[in-house]
């Protein structure tokens, strides 16, 4: 294998790194033309300069939302998306050196930023010019795009969808490597009923997490009380309330939680049987796989769906619920989505759209999977790590045949967003080396 990367790339690179992590670019008020605030404007200004000064041809979306440099010519359009946005420092005193401001201290470079994901991307960048160093020339064009708002709401990628046309192949270098080629779509919605005069409740919670805990004040406590300790859910008495308990997870490990929210509410349903929603909480029961409902939604690749329940409201005019689901990557989505509004018909629930993220699957046995894992493993002699499922989500699942890859090594320890924000410049080079060959492989070779 031939040495792309040497100590005066990697100094370059750190030198341009500098420029990005010294611009502190979280997500702050929109000002004209710049979506996200200040911060991210600057350091896309920044990198684009960066990029063009080595010779790429940059280009800035008129409204701000991204950007994006490219090299070289060919039929298919090679994408590495990364972001300059990044979240906040948090608590100063937490830092032993100025978080925006590259620091190099004990062969690590600290700076927020510095793993996620400035710096993955500027290494990249490098990656790309150590390759044209060498005289080689690229058979695909090479375009690094830089999102703004990958922290909050992808609102960058989303934009640039709408205004460009779909990559063919690509990476995102905002993980670990060896590489993520699945993640589960993620859909956020609202069941929504009748209303009921004789009982309402408030019981709000965040989308994304199992409710640990559910407060019921309402009528009826002895009841109530009764019912939960019949089915065994762990609850106590206090003064005007019942606590119900259960177990907060993540709304990915849906299943590995309990749902307080929905135990109360299977509770409530034999105290006041005429209310539809308390009767579909009683249909739906403690399996957070959607299965009592939907039947087995599931693939060989990504397991089994699940589906949280978040929330539960009554009103006069209304009940309300948040779901929260994570779609196994073989699943059609428009098909579940019909057959979760059937299901939830018969108890006089309709379903309402909130938030759809689409999921990310790229075969195993993909030139692209294939490509990158070898070009990994010959690398870092590491056989033992394979492709990974994640549950969570990254900017791969954006792009079309784009995987998850780098920049950290299984054995980096994860600084992401938090403070001491570093990344070794030994982890950093070897991650240089790994997207200067797997670059050259799929994009010279
Ligand atoms: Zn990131």
């Amino acid at each position: 294998m031939e040495k792309f990367i040497t100590d005066e790339i990697q100094n370059e690179a750190i030198e341009d790194l500098s420029k990005i992590v010294g611009i502190a670019s979280y997500n702050e008020k929109a000002e004209s033309k710049a979506p996200f605030g200040k911060g991210p404007k600057k350091a896309l200004e920044q990198v684009l300069a960066i990029t063009e000064k080595l010779g790429f041809k940059t280009y800035e979306d008129p409204d701000g939302y991204y950007g994006y440099a490219d090299i070289g010519t060919g039929d298919q359009t090679f994408g590495i998306v990364g972001h300059m946005d990044e979240v906040p420092a948090g608590n100063l005193e937490a830092w032993d050196v100025e978080p925006y401001k590259l620091t190099e201290k004990d062969g690590k470079l600290y700076g927020r930023g510095t793993q996620d994901d400035k710096g993955p991307t500027m290494s990249a960048i490098y990656a790309i010019k150590a390759i044209l160093d060498k005289g080689y020339k690229l058979n695909k064009k090479i375009r690094v795009i830089f999102g703004t708002d990958e922290e909050i709401l992808w609102r960058c990628l989303a934009e640039y969808n709408k205004k460009e046309d779909p990559i063919d192949l690509g990476i995102a270098p905002d993980a670990e490597f060896p590489l993520i080629y699945a993640e589960k779509g993620l859909q956020q919605s609202y069941l929504v009923g009748p209303g009921s005069k004789e009982l309402h409740l408030d019981l709000e919670n965040a989308f994304n997490a199992v409710p640990g805990k559910a407060v019921y004040d309402g009528p009826k406590q002895t009841e109530v009380f009764e019912a939960l300790k019949k089915h065994g859910f762990e609850a106590d008495k206090k003064d005007n309330s019942i606590e119900v308990h259960g177990k907060s997870v993540h709304a990915m490990n849906a299943p590995e939680g309990v749902n307080a929210v929905v135990r109360l509410g299977i509770a409530l349903a034999e105290v006041y049987p005429q209310i539809k929603v308390l009767q579909f909480l009683k249909a739906f029961g403690e399996d957070a796989n959607g299965t009592n409902l939907l039947g087995d939604v599931s693939d060989d690749v990504s397991g089994k769906l699940t589906f949280n329940i978040s929330s539960l409201k009554i009103t006069d005019d209304e009940s309300r619920m948040q779901i929260d689901l994570r779609i196994p990557v073989k699943i059609d989505h428009d098909q579940l989505v019909q057959q979760i509004s059937d299901a939830v018909a018969k108890f006089g629930l309709k379903y309402e759209n909130f938030d759809y993220v689409a999921p990310l699957y790229v075969p195993t046995d993909s030139e692209l999977v294939k490509t990158l894992m070898s070009t990994y493993q010959d690398l870092t002699g590491d056989m033992k790590s394979q492709p990974a499922i994640s549950g969570g989500a990254t900017f791969a699942r954006t792009m079309h045949n784009c995987v998850a890859f780098g920049g950290m090594l299984p054995t980096t320890p994860d600084f992401m967003h938090q403070a001491n924000e570093n990344w070794s410049k030994a982890d950093m080079r070897k991650a240089m080396e790994i997207f200067a060959e797997a670059i050259y492989r799929l994009c010279v070779k």
